[in-house]
């Protein structure tokens, strides 16, 4: 926490968290100049109904350019840019907006509208809610500021695939076993070829900085022979990511665009990349256009005993699909 928690504030702590709705609470906290978390913020944000967002941008606008004011007015600008961005310059920090309909010529860069992707066995809960504030209220709080609807969607699931494990085929640069990050099962894009049946990869760190290409003109993708950037570094061959069913819910317009480093979920097929570093699409090597992206992967998404895909990255797995040619191809990137 910003500041030591005195007997005053857990006691304004505790009116706060008794509060019926998230609104409330963010408005009083405004009001009483209360510091809470980025996280808790957040996750009290998500759960302010879009008809009240109006009235609590104006109280951000109205506090600024106090801490708590700052850190919402960041948020609403990734969720309702309209009621915010006349008041950017007030603001501390802007977090980068990127395209929501980058092109390339003709070719919009963006393959579908976002889904996220919703496992719900083998993660471990997150806890970053609960760890912000003193144990006492941990309850309180976390009814308030949860679920994430970027985690618990109130759209209906529209299909079922799964993550994780390994796939067939090898590396053509290291000669590592492929492993899977998505299959996209019954996906209503997967039989018109709107996006790939499956989304694999090499971990292996020279491949990953590379950048990696699989064709899936026989259905099950093939790594495109290339040579990587990098030198191999002996890493050892990470275990796979546990093998977990999965389903697909489209993503509200609030959640359209994700920035990385302000949390929630992270992984998704469709949509803006959450870019780490720069908006950088690949080349397809069939045709030479560039390539949209189709899904990314969140590098901290917690699975329960395995380290998931942080041992692949420490940032943003992106997947890319050229619907022409039938290739995909994956980046990542970290700070
Ligand atoms: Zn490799
Ligand atoms: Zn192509």
């Amino acid at each position: 926490m910003p500041h030591d928690l005195t007997p005053e504030r857990l006691e304004l702590l505790d009116r706060l968290a008794a509060m019926p709705s998230p609104t409330q609470v963010l408005l009083a906290a405004l009001e009483h100049r209360e510091p809470l978390t980025q996280a808790l913020l957040r996750g009290l944000l998500d759960r302010v109904p879009d008809g009240d967002l109006p009235q609590l941008a104006e109280a951000v606008v109205r506090h600024l350019p106090d801490e708590g004011a700052d850190e919402l007015g960041q948020l609403l600008m990734l969720q309702a840019p309209h009621l915010i961005e006349q008041h950017a310059d007030e603001l501390d920090d802007v977090p980068y907006i990127w395209p929501v309909d980058p092109r390339d010529g003709d070719r919009s860069l963006v393959g579908l509208p976002p889904h996220h992707i919703v496992i719900r066995e083998g993660l471990v809960d997150d806890s970053s809610i609960e760890h912000s504030v003193r144990i006492g209220h941990s309850a309180q709080w976390q009814a308030l500021a949860s679920p994430d609807p970027t985690d618990q969607p109130s759209a209906p699931s529209i299909g079922e695939g799964r993550v994780g494990g390994l796939a067939d085929g090898l590396c053509s640069a290291c000669g590592w076993q492929l492993h899977r990050v998505l299959e996209l099962g019954t996906f209503p894009g997967v039989d018109d070829g709107t996006v790939p049946a499956q989304i694999v990869v090499c971990p292996n760190m020279p491949c990953m900085w590379t950048g990696q290409f699989f064709s899936h003109a026989d259905g099950t993708p093939v790594s495109v022979p290339r040579v990587n950037e990098f030198p191999d570094a002996g890493m050892p061959v990470p275990d796979p990511v546990p093998d977990l069913p999965a389903t697909f819910h489209p993503t509200p317009p609030r959640w359209h665009v994700q920035d990385w480093g302000l949390g929630g979920n992270l992984n998704r097929v469709g949509g803006v990349g959450s870019w780490v570093q720069d908006m950088i699409y690949p080349t397809c090597p069939t045709c030479a256009q560039t390539i949209p992206i189709v899904a990314q992967f969140g590098a901290f998404t917690p699975f329960e005993g395995s380290y998931g895909w942080e041992r692949w990255t420490e940032g943003i797995i992106y997947a890319f699909w050229c619907r022409d040619c039938r290739i995909s191809a994956v980046t990542a990137q970290q700070t």
